[in-house]
């Protein structure tokens, strides 16, 4: 029997309850049929409150230890579960995951948020919907510790089956931010339309910030146009301490990154929130950088 929370890791063919999504997976990426699928299982990353060091939640990374290939790619592997059925499948399980991970977490005393990816097919029908809101009720978690991230390509194939789906959600009570922004289409659109709770800076432009005044531009303006539409900003890729500061002094509110910490499995997650101090916090917006 499975333990919850605990990787799946019995051979293809075998299910838990629920939980179709190993063996298929196994076979689009060419996996032995009759051995060992490997671990599917989620990553954590924190969530870091710039100006004070709060850890204010998590995202939810998914990843697939292939037996033989290691660790694979998850832009690979969503690219490929994309292609079939298989993408609704770990969706599936991925919200399984979180929301039991988030009972548990509350039930220590651990007050987290946690924000889940979703895939652009997801969206298109009520199914993630309906199957969130039942996984909420049955963990007794309150929506509001719960968070979708969309990217843009996500919205474009279909806006308005998109846009169902997610006001759905959002009259729960979930938080949806807009993922990688600054990476698609129609941006300004998407901000404007939908019921968004956060904007996250795509990585690509933070990682350059402080080496390219144009990728810097487009962060701070970024960072702007979200608190002016009364959004909160995220930054992701923060990866030292001069984007740390340059982040603060443009007013995003909080930073994921290696900088703070890589994304790591649930359990070693409760032990790095234990160890973790804030770094100093850092002062009033008009620190040099
Ligand atoms: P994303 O949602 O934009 O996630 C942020 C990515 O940035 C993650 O890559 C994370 O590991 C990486 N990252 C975080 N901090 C740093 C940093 O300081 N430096 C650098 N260089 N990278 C950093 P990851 O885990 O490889 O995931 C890649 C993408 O795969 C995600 O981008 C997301 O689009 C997709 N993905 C991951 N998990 C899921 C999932 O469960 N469902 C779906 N649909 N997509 C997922
Ligand atoms: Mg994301
Ligand atoms: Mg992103
Ligand atoms: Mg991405």
């Amino acid at each position: 029997a499975a333990v919850p929370g605990e990787p799946w890791s019995g051979p293809a063919g075998a299910h838990r309850p629920g939980d179709e999504v190993v063996p298929s997976t196994g076979a689009a990426f060419g996996g032995d049929p009759s051995g060992d699928a490997g671990e599917i299982m989620m990553y954590y990353q924190p969530q870091i409150a710039i100006a004070t060091g709060e850890v204010v939640g998590v995202e939810a990374l998914l990843r697939w230890r292939h037996p033989r290939r290691g660790m694979v790619d998850p832009e690979e592997l969503i690219r490929v579960a994309e292609q079939s059925a298989v993408m609704r499948l770990l969706t599936r399980r991925v919200v399984d995951d979180v929301v039991e991970q988030l009972a548990k977490w509350s039930a220590a005393g651990l007050g987290l948020r946690a924000a889940l990816n979703v895939s652009v097919r997801d969206l298109h029908t009520g199914e993630i919907a309906d199957q969130i809101a039942d996984r909420l009720t049955r963990y007794g978690v309150v929506p509001e510790r719960l968070q979708l991230e969309i990217t843009e390509g996500a919205l474009m194939a279909d806006p308005r089956r998109v846009l169902t789906t997610i006001t759905r959600l959002h009259r729960i009570g979930v938080g949806i931010a807009l993922d990688d922004f600054g990476t698609g289409y129609s941006s300004l659109q998407h901000l404007r339309r939908l019921p968004l709770s956060e904007v996250k800076v795509d990585r690509s432009f933070v990682l350059g910030m402080t080496e390219d005044s144009d990728d810097a531009a487009i962060v701070r303006s970024t960072i702007g146009l979200a608190k002016a539409l009364g959004l909160r900003v995220v930054a992701e890729g923060v990866e030292d301490e001069k984007t740390w500061r340059m982040l603060h002094a443009a007013g995003c509110d909080a930073a994921q990154g290696w900088f703070y910490a890589r994304p790591m499995p649930a359990e070693e997650l409760v032990a790095w929130l234990a160890r973790y101090r804030p770094l100093r916090p850092l002062g009033g917006h008009d620190e040099p950088d």
